[in-house]
C-alpha cells in the first residue's frame, strides 16, 4: 500500500556519488519528512522518482508503477521542485491555465487551487514580480492541479515568511488527512518536527534513520 517505493537507488554525477542505496517508502495518509543536510541526495531522489534523472541502479515506483509509465502523470503525483521555472510575462493564473490545458487536466480546478494556496488576486499579476514565497505557492498550486493522491515537495518552506510557514504546515497536514501520501524535504529537522508523522533521514545518498517523529523526539 506504499504510494512511493524507492529501492536501492544509486546515482553518480561524474565522481560524485549522489545516491548510494537510497531506500524508503511513503504511505498514504501521512506526511513523511525527508530530511538531511544539503547534498544528502534528497533532490536527486525526487528527480529520479519523477523520471527527470535516470538512476544507475535501483527502482522508484509511484502507486506501484514507474513514473514514466503513468498516463496523465499529474493526476497521480504532484511535485514542487526547487527550480520551478516560471514564464515571467505570464500571470500566475495563465500559467496554471496553460499547465492544465497542456496536461489534459481541464481548467475546472484552476480557481480552486489558487484559493487553496492563498494566492487570491495576486494570481492575476505577472509572475516576474513574485516573491519567493509567492512562487512557492504557485508551484504548490500547480502540484495540486491534478488532485493527485501523491505529493512530493522539495524544500517548500524556503523563502516563505513566518505566516507562510504556519500556512504550509496546515496545508500539508490537511492533504495527508485527506488520505494523500505527502513527501516533503527539508534540510532543517526542526522544520519537520511539528509537520511530519514520519521522518526519513538522509545522509550521503542513503537513509540513516527512518522513524516515527514521536519515537525520534522520545529518543532525543
Ligand atoms: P514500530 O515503531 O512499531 O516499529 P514504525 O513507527 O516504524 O513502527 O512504523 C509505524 C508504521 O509506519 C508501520 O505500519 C510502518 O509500516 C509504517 N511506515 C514505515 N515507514 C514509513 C514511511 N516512510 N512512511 C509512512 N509510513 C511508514
Ligand atoms: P540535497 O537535495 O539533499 O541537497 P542533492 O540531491 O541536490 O542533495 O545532491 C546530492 C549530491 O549530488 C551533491 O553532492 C550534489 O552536488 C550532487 N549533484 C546533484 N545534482 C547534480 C548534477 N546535476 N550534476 C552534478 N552533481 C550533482
Amino acid at each position: 500500500r506504499a504510494s512511493i517505493e524507492v529501492t536501492g537507488l544509486r546515482k553518480r554525477f561524474g565522481r560524485t556519488v549522489a545516491l548510494d542505496g537510497m531506500s524508503f517508502t511513503v504511505r498514504p495518509g501521512r506526511v513523511t519528512g525527508f530530511v538531511g543536510p544539503n547534498g544528502a541526495g534528497k533532490s536527486t531522489t525526487m528527480r529520479v522518482i519523477l523520471g527527470l534523472d535516470a538512476a544507475d541502479a535501483g527502482a522508484a515506483l509511484v502507486g506501484g508503477r514507474p513514473y514514466r509509465s503513468l498516463r496523465d502523470p499529474l493526476r497521480h503525483v504532484g511535485a514542487l521542485l526547487d527550480a520551478a521555472a516560471l514564464q515571467p510575462s505570464r500571470t500566475a493564473r495563465n500559467h496554471l491555465l496553460w499547465l492544465a490545458r497542456s496536461q489534459g487536466l481541464g481548467t475546472r480546478r484552476v480557481d480552486a487551487v489558487i484559493e487553496q494556496v492563498g494566492l487570491g488576486s495576486a494570481a492575476r499579476r505577472r509572475t516576474g514580480g513574485f516573491s519567493m514565497g509567492m512562487r512557492q505557492r504557485l508551484g504548490i498550486a500547480a502540484a495540486l492541479l491534478g488532485d493527485p493522491p501523491v505529493l512530493m515537495l522539495d524544500e517548500p518552506v524556503n523563502g516563505l515568511d513566518p505566516e507562510g510557514v504556519v500556512w504550509i504546515r496546515g496545508l500539508l497536514r490537511s492533504l495527508a488527512a485527506e488520505g494523500r501520501a505527502v513527501l516533503v524535504s527539508s534540510h532543517l529537522m526542526s522544520e519537520m518536527q511539528d509537520t511530519a508523522d514520519r521522518l526519513v533521514v538522509a545522509g550521503r545518498g542513503r537513509v540513516v534513520a527512518d522513524t516515527g517523529v514521536d519515537e525520534l523526539i522520545a529518543a532525543a
